[in-house]
């Protein structure tokens, strides 16, 4: 990556490229016969590469290999752990901050929201004032880091709070592995969610991790795979390649070169146009994201420039149905619609040169 006639990739948060073990791992379970509940040898065959891929993927977690509970991605693994607010008894309702995933949002009433500062971190007062205007435990979503931004939310803090009022955090921390070390959020969570396809594993596959064995209610009746809360024939493969993926990743803290990179070409970004506005760079964010706004340029329009010239880079937010629209989490930091209309996510990986950079940012400034 990148290769001869390819675009030159810079948009890992919306996916990473498979890692070739994941593929080495993914084409041999392909090569096997049998379903996992299957009580023949090849089903046991088939169950065994499951718990194997588990296991590491309890590792990179830091859990029992019976928290984890294999899903089709981040989104449903939100959604599944979004149940638990409803059902764990105790907890009687579902807060989120403002800038979580659609995944999240999409599944809590607007009323349930929590602010973010201008720099894009949840607002631990406005946190704290819901979790004590209504005495009942809350079950909160806050993410590690943001998709768009790469804003590191403050975990340790969230999660104090939110047990110091007998609620429950779940952390999306779909952008985390492969960029900094899951151990820096997971022991504050209760249940954490990963999706594969975001550091080196197969698109489709995600797991939810549910540290306090929290009753959750199941998406879809079935067979009653996964403990009971996610039926379906296991997609082996996917786990298979899932498990490789989250091997390959333990262990890793962050890649220093990446944020050298970066922040390389936030000052290339400045130089080139002073108007330029840079998103959250005043706080923690993922070594490798930049969310860049070109005011009077909307990102449909410097996206196809830049797609012409052979940069592959999203808008602030993922366009579904292919047109862009202003992003949820910059206008929830009070950046103008006007300003959010027009910004660009830049998110480099391990193979990203500087010299790529360079040409970006050439091609960038006219957009
Ligand atoms: N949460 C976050 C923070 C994400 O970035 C994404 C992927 N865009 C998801 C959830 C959804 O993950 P998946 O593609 O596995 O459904």
């Amino acid at each position: 990556m990148p290769t001869l006639n390819q675009p030159t990739y810079l948009d890992y948060n919306a996916t990473a490229p498979t890692s070739n073990a994941a593929k080495l791992a993914i084409t041999e379970a392909l090569d096997r016969l049998g379903n996992p509940s299957s009580i023949h040898g090849p089903g046991r065959a088939a169950r065994s590469l499951i718990e194997e891929a588990r296991e590491h993927v309890a590792a990179l977690a830091a859990s029992s290999q019976a928290h984890v509970i294999f899903t089709s991605g981040a989104t449903e693994a939100n959604a599944l752990a979004i149940s638990a607010g409803r059902s764990a008894g105790r907890v009687s309702r579902v807060l989120c901050s403002a800038i979580e995933h659609p995944s999240i949002l999409e599944n809590l009433p607007s009323d349930a929201r929590i602010p973010v500062t201008p720099d894009g971190c949840i607002n631990l007062d406005d946190l704290e004032a819901q979790l004590s205007a209504d005495g009942s435990p809350a079950l909160v979503c806050v993410m590690a880091a943001n998709n768009e931004t790469g804003v590191i939310q403050p975990i340790e803090h969230v999660a104090n709070l939110v047990h110091a009022y007998d609620g429950y955090l779940l952390c999306d921390m779909a952008q985390v592995p492969g960029k900094l070390d899951p151990l820096n959020f997971v022991p504050h969570a209760d249940l954490i969610t990963l999706s594969a396809h975001k550091f080196g594993g197969p698109m489709g596959v995600g797991a939810l991790i549910n540290y306090r064995d929290l009753q959750l209610q199941p998406l879809f009746a079935g067979g009653g795979q996964e403990r009971k809360v996610r039926s379906g024939t296991e997609n082996v493969a996917g786990i298979v390649g899932f498990g490789a993926a989250a091997r390959e990743v333990l262990g890793h803290s962050e890649r220093e070169p990446m944020r050298t990179l970066r922040d390389r070409l936030e000052t290339a970004l400045k130089a080139a146009r002073q108007d330029a506005v840079i998103f959250g760079q005043d706080v923690e964010r993922l070594p490798n994201t930049t969310c860049v706004a070109l005011p009077g340029s909307g990102s449909q329009q410097q996206l196809i420039k830049l797609d012409l010239a052979g940069f592959a880079v999203s808008a602030g937010s993922a366009c579904s149905s292919g047109k862009v629209s202003a992003s949820h989490v910059l206008l929830a930091m009070g950046v103008s619609p006007d300003i959010a209309k027009c910004s660009l996510r830049i998110s480099i990986g391990p193979d990203t040169r500087w010299s790529d950079l360079e040409r970006f940012v050439e091609v960038w400034a006219k957009a």
